[in-house]
């Protein structure tokens, strides 16, 4: 068991492409930490790096009071599993289970009494003497599970581990790897993009996004007070709505979110009214959840939106209905990485300052969002994303009125970030 910490981690591979850019974090002994992200963003080259199978460019990795930046991977005593777990194919469960035992000289019954003990941790003692090519994907993953765990190593890394199984399977393995890392208390990294598994597994969730991390936190404070729209539209299904707004600041200063036609206004007591009683005219994004609004018949109602209701899906426990307000959206995985309004606390991303920034910033990848821009042209007037319960009774086309609980939208500068501070 050990703590990690990535210092200023960069990697850039050859043909100048950044795929790390900078990141620091810090994980505790014993914590369970998933990494976050769309297909690209550096996740699993992060976690070669720590594994020691990929060259650090810049910055170091720190295991306890361990500098193991320049370590080879056998002096790390970390395991890794991966999106497929490659067995030996000529030896019997229990053989792969025992071997990295065998090698590191531990004798026969010693190997195969731990592997059986495993085995049965893992539910795959009745396969124990079974070749890998007769067994399902997702007992192959536990065999490789498994394996890795047999050495007791101080750190364990998954790269996307149930990513080839079918629902059920993944449920019933997610559960049973939170239970077992917890059980060994070893500290672990798991990378995914599926947000489930994330929310779901993690102590603290990383968010990344093109080399950096976003946002860090338990997953209730990254879904409750994302640092940034991305990580906002990133959590959370259905899909956050996230809306183009004017600030405007009215009598007594109170602050209106101007949509066009429609508007709402912040409560004089809610903290972001303080902030932005300052900053009329400026453009801001509005996240909502689906949750976050209420059909409502009165239309004298404070904070309402009215649209059409253009189409409804029934969800089983609840309906997702598509609502035309003629308000701009914006899609989150476009909103900007630029400076914020308000400063946000660090959460893993400091502002790009070094010499090593410097030099990278000549090899940002293509797909790399410049530092300065903002809200590109995106904005599209598309439908709100409303939450119903199942057995709403509702007409395609009719009129809507939705309620709109201000104290549960988030606010963002249009760089993405939020316009209050967080504390983590
Ligand atoms: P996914 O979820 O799709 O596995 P990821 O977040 O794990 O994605 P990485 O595999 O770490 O992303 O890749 C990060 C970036 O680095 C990608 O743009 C990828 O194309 C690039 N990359 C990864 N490995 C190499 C390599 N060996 N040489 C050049 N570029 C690479």
């Amino acid at each position: 068991m050990t703590a990690i910490r990535l210092d200023g981690v960069s990697k850039v591979f050859e043909g100048e492409h950044l795929a790390v850019d900078e990141l620091s974090l810090d994980i505790a002994d014993g914590e369970f930490m998933v990494l976050l992200g769309p297909s690209g963003c550096g996740k699993t080259t992060l976690l070669r790096m720590i594994a020691g199978l990929e060259r650090v460019t810049a910055g170091e990795v720190w295991f306890g009071r361990t500098n193991g930046t320049r370590l080879p991977p056998k002096d790390r005593q970390v395991a890794m599993v991966f999106q497929t777990g490659a067995l030996y194919p000529n030896r019997t469960v229990r053989e792969n289970i025992m071997f990295p035992l065998q090698i590191a000289g531990h004798g026969d019954d010693h190997a195969s009494s731990t592997a059986a003990g495993l085995a049965q941790i893992l539910s795959i003692e009745s396969v124990l003497d079974r070749m890998p090519r007769t067994l399902s994907g997702g007992q192959r993953q536990r065999v490789a599970i498994g394996r890795a765990l047999v050495r007791r190593p101080n750190v364990f890394l998954l790269d996307e581990p149930l990513s080839n199984l079918d629902a059920t399977m993944r449920t019933e393995l997610r559960q049973e790897i939170g239970a077992m890392t917890r059980d060994l208390n070893v500290t672990t990294l798991y990378v995914t993009h599926d947000q489930v598994e994330a929310l779901t597994l993690a102590d603290r969730i990383a968010v990344m996004r093109e080399g950096r991390i976003e946002d860090v936190g338990t997953p209730a404070q990254v879904y409750n007070d994302p640092a940034t729209a991305f990580v906002a539209g990133f959590l959370g299904s259905p899909r956050i709505n996230l809306l183009s707004a004017t600030v405007r600041v009215t009598a007594h200063h109170r602050v209106a979110l101007d949509f066009g036609a429609q508007s709402v206004s912040l409560s004089p007591t809610d903290r972001r009214s303080l902030i932005l009683r300052h900053h009329e005219g400026a453009q801001v994004i509005v996240g909502a959840r689906s949750n976050a609004f209420r059909v409502i018949t009165d239309e004298d109602v404070a904070n309402q939106l009215t649209g059409t209701l253009r189409a409804f899906e029934f969800h089983g426990q609840q309906s997702i209905a598509f609502v035309e307000c003629g308000i701009e959206v914006v899609d989150p995985d476009r909103v900007g990485i630029a400076k914020p309004m308000h400063a946000t606390p660090d959460v893993g991303s400091a502002a790009p300052t070094s010499l090593m920034t410097r030099v990278l910033s000549r090899v940002r990848s293509p797909r790399s969002t410049p530092q300065t821009e903002i809200l590109p042209p995106t904005h599209r007037r598309a439908d709100l994303v409303i939450e119903l319960p199942a057995n709403a009774n509702l007409t395609r086309g009719t009129r809507i009125h939705l309620a709109l609980d201000t104290t549960q939208i988030h606010l963002f500068d249009t760089t993405g970030h939020r316009v209050d501070r967080i504390t983590r």
